[in-house]
């Protein structure tokens, strides 16, 4: 199975990796949306969102807990900041390694695009 995100995490391929433990990874995104855009992804390689089972509810909670912290050590936590995870096609997911953006340092609009 080819998956970018899985050699990243392999180190196969390269990133500007922030934060690394056991279950999680997060690195900069090649396309940077937003003064900060981080992707917070989990080492377990899961599709997408649909395929969030019962067992990973720890994992997916523990996903939004790095979310804040980079949000916190990017100085943007009470400035406000936006989550985004896409799932399929019509979404615009085009990894399909799931992955939570953390957008920020800038205004952001809605409804989104
Ligand atoms: P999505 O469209 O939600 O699937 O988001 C995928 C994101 O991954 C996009 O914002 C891409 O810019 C980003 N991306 C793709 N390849 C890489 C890479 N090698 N390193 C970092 N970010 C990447
Ligand atoms: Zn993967």
């Amino acid at each position: 199975m080819d998956c970018i995100f899985c050699d990243i995490i392999k180190k196969k391929r390269p990133a500007k990796i922030i934060y690394e433990d056991e279950l999680v990874i997060v690195f900069e995104d090649i396309n940077p949306q937003a003064p900060v855009h981080v992707l917070v992804i989990p080492k377990k390689h899961i599709p997408t969102s649909i395929d969030i089972k019962e067992e990973d509810n720890a994992l997916i909670g523990y996903l939004f807990q790095i979310a804040n912290k980079v949000a916190i050590d990017n100085g943007i936590s009470g400035r406000g900041f936006r989550l985004v995870m896409n799932c399929n096609r019509e979404a615009g997911q085009t990894i399909f390694h799931l992955h939570l953006h953390v957008f920020g340092g800038r205004i952001m609009h809605w409804p989104p695009g």
